[in-house]
């Protein structure tokens, strides 16, 4: 899942692991746990996602190789927040064939800017994440247009974007997106309507799986 922040990545990427029998695989969350520990690597983490800056690649690899991994060998997974820079991409892209994986959808949400601001300030309000402050908001959303908005590009070139509109209420937006990725292979029903007889639906390996060559680095 590609978006800006406060577009609601978590949200629908909740959904759909529920929806699809996938492993919602947040990097966020992941390195905000590690930054928990306490551990020299933790405080370098908490750091840079206090200030909204990105964590490093490497960190952010080895935090999130083991879980990825892990989830490919049960049913599949999908990825919020990462990758969110070129690099990643194609760390992930090699991840994904070494573990006999190809990426089936890049799922980009899109908000306007204002939407997006109002949105993380309201939810400062509520969970106090340490970069829900109104100067490091816009510097997320700053890194976000100037490295992570660059994959927007790459996966449509590679011809597994599906750009949804997240100026809609939680609902609709899952509903649109359930009916984007209903109709890759293998994928789960839309609602109120027959799903593929005898598949497992986009649950487990089919989730970012699927047609070779996608995932690939040209
Ligand atoms: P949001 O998308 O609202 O900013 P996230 O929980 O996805 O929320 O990310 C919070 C912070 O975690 C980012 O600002 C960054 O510091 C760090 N982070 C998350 N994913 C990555 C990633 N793939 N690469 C580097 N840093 C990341």
């Amino acid at each position: 899942m590609l978006a800006p922040p406060g577009a609601g990545k978590g949200t629908q990427g909740e959904r759909l692991a529920a929806w699809s029998g996938a492993e919602h695989i947040a990097a966020g969350d992941l390195l905000r746990a590690e930054a928990q520990t306490g551990s020299a690597l933790g405080r370098e983490i908490a750091a840079c996602q206090a200030s909204g800056d990105l964590v490093p690649d490497q960190i952010v690899l080895d935090v999130l190789i083991p879980a990825i991994t892990a989830a490919a060998a049960r049913a599949g997974f999908i990825l919020d927040g990462f990758p969110r820079n070129l690099s990643q991409a194609v760390a992930a892209a090699e991840l994904a064939t070494r573990l006999g994986l190809t990426l089936q959808a890049a799922i980009y949400l899109q908000a306007p800017e204002a939407v997006l601001v109002e949105r993380l300030l309201n939810r400062a309000s509520q969970d106090g994440r340490s970069d829900d402050k109104a100067d490091v908001i816009r510097h997320r959303l700053q890194v976000y247009a100037e490295t992570t908005g660059a994959l927007v590009p790459y996966y449509a070139e590679r011809g597994i974007l599906v750009s949804v509109n997240a100026d809609q209420p939680p609902d609709d937006v899952t509903a649109d997106i359930q009916a984007r990725l209903s109709r890759l292979p293998g994928a789960p029903a839309e609602p109120g309507r027959p799903g593929l007889a005898g598949r497992p639906a986009l649950a487990g390996r089919h989730v970012m799986t699927g047609r070779p060559c996608c995932g690939t680095p040209r």
